[in-house]
């Protein structure tokens, strides 16, 4: 199956050849100021598995984190961290068919807004769900 996606004005489109092996949302303040938006929500593929088609996406790196958008309509694609460098996470709203990839938990809830109530029963890590190299 092929996954796809792109930005919010179409310059920008991906694919994707294989399934997603990771699919959350994350509550840090880093993704919060990326978005715009009190909760993000990712699709992680493995980047080999990854092509981009159309206009090339404009980066921001922060880091270890890169983050891409799409230079004309500016809709977040993508983050890679270089850590865990093999994996491109998408923007879950980027994908052509959202409501495929339901989230199956929270990470970095220590950084959750108080008055956002998500009580969906799925796994809440305190941090990253991911471990890095430097246990952040
Ligand atoms: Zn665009
Ligand atoms: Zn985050």
């Amino acid at each position: 199956m092929t996954h796809t996606g792109g930005c919010r004005c179409g310059a920008v489109r991906f694919e994707a050849t294989v399934d997603p092996h990771h699919t959350s949302y994350c509550h840090c303040a880093d993704c919060r100021h990326a978005s715009g938006a009190p909760v993000s929500a990712f699709v992680g593929f493995m980047a080999d598995s990854v092509a981009f088609a159309g206009e090339e996406p404009r980066t921001y790196v922060n880091g270890p984190v890169t983050r891409s958008f799409c230079g004309t309509c500016g809709a977040p694609i993508a983050y890679v961290d270089e850590r865990i460098g093999e994996t491109t996470y998408f923007m879950l709203g980027a994908m052509d068919a959202p409501a495929n990839y339901k989230p199956t938990l929270h990470a970095y809830v220590r950084e959750q807004l108080p008055y956002l109530h998500m009580p969906d029963g799925l796994p809440r890590h305190v941090a990253s769900s991911v471990p890095r190299p430097d246990g952040t």
